[in-house]
């Protein structure tokens, strides 16, 4: 380890002996690359040992966001091996399947007991109840609920959940998963989790609990509402809204106002980064959004969230909303009245980011929703490995491939993975272990129009991927890797960064397409994404590198101050940011310029496969074997190879 990586590490490990308190353990780094530390912390409590993982990047990123302080913000689900031991709670079989259990709360105020009881129920017949959608804290319980007179051992948020959901003058009936579903019980585990959709759309009312208030709580409400109400407005006014949004601009809260910096670090609580939450709001009737005592809608809310990605006005406040808008747009596309949804491997692409306690519930917690869930749901299987749940899916969508080779793209980085028996063609869809974006969703790829050729197939047990591809060029030099940042944080510490990638550039002196270096550089930053070009400046050749001079101007003369700068400028930075983030410069020996998996290194092959929207990177194996490394961008190289080039070959990746 460098020293910075001893101080990273020291600091990871106070913050987390600050968050658990009764923590006395150690922590160890594992993991062949010394930025990708897998901490492990272990706890002594009452009920027994218990302990969690942490990557290292997920924990500097929260300890980072200010947001974040208060939360323990790492759990979800009860459904790991880290359940403390405690006396078991008698929990009754289902009488056949299709049968839920919901909790009765009885009534009660304040500080008074928690009891009620557990009423069995056919989900098919069921009474009106609401679904409670929440993150699971902490791990250790440090309370109870009184249920059929006997104590079922619940954390201390959860009780104080209970004791806002609670009704003064008669009983509520709630289902939450931690209380409804017997935590123990794996094959109960797997069948419940298979209803958990029908759970959330039968539910009369989803409540969605962020956690009890704080200081900035009252003040993030009011901005909302003052600013839902002003969009409300105009599309009573105006009808439609993505176009009329910037007509209201003078009825929105100011950017600078200081009450958005509250409505952020709400938007940034824990519950916006989980992702069992996706289907628990996208399929409810009614959503609320609770946190402490102040509550709203949650289609007004979402409303607000997508409103962000349209408004000049709202995208100009300086608050984080990667999370929440992510979250409001994703259930806008899935939510039951769409008639197209997503499919599985698309929902997995856009919650790369998100967590899930266990990882296996990246992909089950997705089942509900995703236009194809339905074919996964039988295959649903809390004692199956977790690379296994993963290869399974990247297979399916790989051995007859139909959706231009996505789970190739999705493919990660080997600095990111986690789990090591998973082969690198396979996406590693685990928290902090895959890039957050995939080159497909932007301009640059181009896939080749469809043909005859035989498809990709997959052999060996599931382990072997053979590919048609074409080697075009090897890697002679990589850059400076970027430090990794959070989404949506500003990166401008990058340029010192950039300045070195330059340096390589130029060493190019002519490029392969004719462009002046820095022009083809500027575009390379960006993966030349066309978007932000007039048509008028599509023609001009030196455009982008206009851009890049005023970022790179405006930072280094300390004036990097969103309002004071061009909106292209802000664009482009913007562009930037999400094509460098986990990614690294590299030139080839033939004379281009990429941008690549941030693990790419001297002597990878890039290569361009048979129905892939960009190039990759790949490396040599023993047994005439490669290893995948990753998407690439490669300036100039981005036309797919034609399928009658006689360059192309059987590539076997492992
Ligand atoms: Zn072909």
């Amino acid at each position: 380890m460098t020293d910075d990586d001893r101080t990273t590490f020291h600091s990871l490990l106070s913050l987390m002996l600050e968050k658990s308190c009764r923590a006395v353990g150690h922590l160890s780094t594992t993991g062949r690359f010394k930025k990708c530390y897998l901490a492990v912390i272990e706890w002594r409590t009452i009920n027994g040992p218990g302990y969690r993982y942490y990557h290292s990047e997920e924990y500097l990123y929260k300890k980072n966001s200010s947001g974040l302080s208060n939360h323990q913000s790492s759990g979800r689900r009860p459904r790991d091996e880290s359940w403390p031991s405690a006396v078991p709670f008698p929990y009754e079989p289902f009488e056949s399947a299709g049968h839920i259990r919901v909790l009765e709360l009885e009534a009660g105020e304040g500080l008074e007991p928690l009891t009620g009881r557990l009423v069995p129920m056919d989900l098919r017949t069921a009474q009106e109840f609401e679904a409670v959608s929440y993150v699971w804290g902490q791990q250790h319980h440090g309370t109870y609920l009184t249920c059929d007179g006997r104590q079922i051992s619940i954390t201390t948020p959860v009780a104080e959940m209970l004791r806002r959901f609670r009704l003064p003058d008669r009983p509520r009936r709630l289902w939450i998963d931690a209380i409804c579903i017997n935590q123990r019980d794996v094959l109960e585990r797997n069948s419940q989790v298979g209803l958990m959709g029908d759970i959330y759309r039968s539910a009369a009312r989803v409540l969605i609990w962020l956690g009890e208030e704080d200081a900035q709580t009252v003040d993030a409400f009011k901005i909302f509402e003052d600013a839902y109400l002003a969009i409300d407005k105009a599309i009573t006014r105006y009808g439609s809204y993505p176009t009329l949004l910037n007509l209201l601009e003078s009825e929105l809260p100011a950017p600078d106002d200081k009450r958005w910096i509250a409505f952020g670090a709400l938007m940034y609580r824990p519950w916006f980064t989980r992702t069992w939450i996706l289907q628990e709001v996208s399929l409810a009737r009614v959503a609320s959004v609770h946190c402490g005592q102040y509550w709203c809608y949650w289609s007004h809310l979402a409303l607000l969230l997508r409103a962000f990605h349209y408004t000049a006005a709202l995208r100009a406040i300086d608050v984080d909303l990667y999370w929440s808008s992510t979250v409001a747009s994703i259930a806008a596309q899935t939510e039951p009245q769409q008639h197209i949804k997503p499919s599985l491997l698309r929902l997995l692409a856009a919650t790369i980011d998100t967590g899930a306690t266990n990882p296996r519930d990246k992909v089950y917690a997705l089942l509900g929703i995703a236009g194809d869930g339905a074919a996964f749901r039988s295959g649903i299987d809390y004692d199956k490995s977790v690379a296994d749940v993963f290869r399974e899916v990247a297979i399916r969508y790989l051995d007859a491939p139909n959706d231009n080779l996505l789970a190739l793209h999705l493919a990660s980085d080997p600095a990111w993975r986690s789990e090591r028996s998973l082969p690198s063609w396979a996406p590693d869809f685990h928290i902090g272990a895959t890039r957050a974006m995939t080159l497909l969703g932007m301009s640059c790829a181009k896939f080749s129009p469809p043909c005859e050729c035989e498809a990709p197939n997959v052999s060996n047990n599931g382990m072997l991927l053979n590919i048609k591809g074409v080697v075009k060029t090897r890697i002679t030099g990589t850059g400076r890797r970027l430090p990794v940042r959070a989404p949506g944080t500003h990166a401008v510490d990058a340029l010192f960064f950039l300045e070195q990638w330059r340096t390589m550039a130029k060493r190019l002196r002519h490029y392969p397409t004719n462009e002046p270096i820095d022009e083809a550089f500027s575009r390379t930053l960006i993966v030349n994404q066309q978007t932000l070009l007039s048509k008028s400046e599509q023609q001009t050749p030196q455009t982008y590198h206009m851009y890049f001079q005023q970022f790179r101007d405006s930072y280094l003369a300390g004036e990097w101050q969103p309002d004071n700068l061009y909106a292209k400028t802000l664009l482009y930075h913007h562009y930037l940011q999400n094509a460098c983030r986990r990614r690294t410069f590299f030139v080839t020996q033939d004379g281009h310029m990429g941008l690549g998996p941030y693990f790419a290194r001297r002597d990878d092959l890039v290569v361009r496969f048979h129905g892939a929207g960009t190039p990759f990177i790949i490396r040599k194996r023993k047994g005439g074997w490669y290893r995948l490394v990753g998407e690439a961008y490669v300036h100039g190289m981005m036309e797919p190879e034609p399928c009658w080039s006689d360059s192309w070959q059987l590539l076997s990746l492992v």
